[in-house]
């Protein structure tokens, strides 16, 4: 992949869910279907990450971890929603205390369907996310550089 500038750093969070997407999520950290060979490293650190992974649905206990995980991560970065219950609520959706899916605490970039998500899917999710990161952090990039120009204009506009 020519569009990667350095190695990506993902965290995963598993909320209201049968554990069924988050096996498959380990599954793609085995050497059978092996992430890291995209440079993709799991931590356990949001402060670190780049990629936030998240399976199984929102509920009013987990909503405020996920924000605070979100929050905690530096900019850029992506959020992967990984199977139907992270997706919608799943089969979680008419629970008394389901909100449901990640959206609707998080602004989701990536969806990966499946119950469960298959790793290919979930890999195939996490190259979309890589792709995306670095079209957010090009627009940081240049943000960043029309903000160091914009003095010196206003200064030039104001001595002609
Ligand atoms: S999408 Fe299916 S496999 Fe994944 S957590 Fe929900 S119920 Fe389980």
């Amino acid at each position: 992949m020519p569009y990667l500038k350095k190695s990506p750093w993902l965290i995963h969070y598993d909320g209201s869910s049968c554990n069924g997407c988050d096996i498959e999520v380990l599954a793609c950290l085995t050497p059978v279907y092996d992430v890291e060979r995209f440079g993709v490293v799991n931590t356990g650190n949001p402060k670190h990450a780049d990629l936030f992974l998240l399976t199984g649905a929102i509920n009013e206990q987990n909503a405020p971890v996920v924000r605070n995980i979100y929050e905690q991560m530096p900019d850029p970065k992506v959020v992967i929603a990984v199977g139907i219950c992270a997706t919608s609520g799943g089969i979680f959706r008419e629970c008394y205390n389901i909100l449901g899916g990640v959206d609707k605490v998080l602004p989701v970039d990536v969806y990966v369907s499946g119950c469960a998500a298959r790793p290919e899917a979930i890999i195939d999710g996490v190259v979309k996310a890589l792709s995306i990161l670095e079209e957010k952090r090009a627009a940081m990039k240049a943000a960043r550089r029309a903000a160091r120009k914009a003095p010196a204009a206003a200064v030039e506009g104001r001595n002609p």
